[in-house]
């Protein structure tokens, strides 16, 4: 299990300082579970700092895909594995619906990731719409294939995919535990399809929108759920804890 908080544009230094802190007490030993936060870019590495020796592991929200360079304003890979992350995630559906991000483009930002040793956290998943039309495996088949194009996995740790349905997302409602499964086992076919069954029953599929404590365990315990990517209740330490133990 892989329970990973997204703080999306939220918290300053200082809130980010005080939020890593407060999270890696009420967290404690998480046993099996493994946990990282993605604070905003400008906060890694003072977070990393509160982190460090500590069970929770560091997440970036975002990164660019080539080397360095004359890309004003962007993120390199290096950078990022310079202040101590482990993960970053890529692909949110806010970056694809808000900055325009396409699946080649994911798969590029992937491919850069994976060089550098960072290991990406893929986000897919339907709009409510796609659902409602019939789309959504479709959508979300186009979506793996896009962000996995060309990508070899000999280590399953190394890949992370998070299915957040965009319905789902900071709306407060959840997919039940049903849709959930259903479309993890999807998800998991398709990683069959391409990696062999030793490797997709490995790799992390994690689910996310709206996951709370309240609804957190019925989620973790769906077969195909390895986990959550969580966005407002990770702003709460004690909530974002509450969600760690139930997986
Ligand atoms: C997310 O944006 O990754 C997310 C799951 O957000 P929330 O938990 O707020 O729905």
């Amino acid at each position: 299990m892989l329970i990973a908080g997204n703080w999306k544009m939220n918290t300053d230094l200082p809130a980010a300082v005080a939020l890593a802190e407060a999270v890696v007490k009420e967290v404690g030993d998480p046993g099996d579970v493994q946990v990282a936060v993605c604070p905003p870019f400008v906060s890694l590495a003072a977070v990393h700092e509160v982190v460090d020796g500590s069970p929770v592991r560091l997440g970036a929200q975002n990164m660019h895909f080539e080397e360095q360079g004359a890309y004003t304003g962007e993120v390199s890979a290096a950078m990022l594995t310079s202040v101590g992350c482990t993960y970053v995630i890529l692909g949110h559906s806010e970056r694809r619906q808000y900055f325009g991000e396409t699946d080649a483009l994911v798969n590029q930002k992937v491919k850069q990731a994976r060089r550098h040793g960072l290991v990406p956290i893929i986000c897919i998943g339907e709009t409510l719409d796609q659902r409602e039309a019939g789309e959504a495996e479709a959508v979300v088949r186009t979506q793996v294939a896009g962000a996995l194009e060309g990508i070899d996995v000999e280590d399953p740790s190394t890949l992370v995919l998070a299915y957040e349905p965009v319905w789902a997302i900071g709306t407060g409602r959840t997919a039940t535990p049903e849709q959930a499964q259903a479309m993890h086992a999807f998800i998991r076919g398709l990683l069959r399809e391409r990696y062999g069954e030793a490797t997709a029953a490995a790799i992390h599929v994690l689910y996310g929108g709206s996951m709370k404590p309240g609804n957190a365990a019925e989620l973790l315990a769906q077969a195909d759920v390895d986990g959550g990517l969580i966005g407002g209740a990770s702003l709460k330490a004690a909530d974002f804890a509450a969600i760690v133990r139930a997986a």
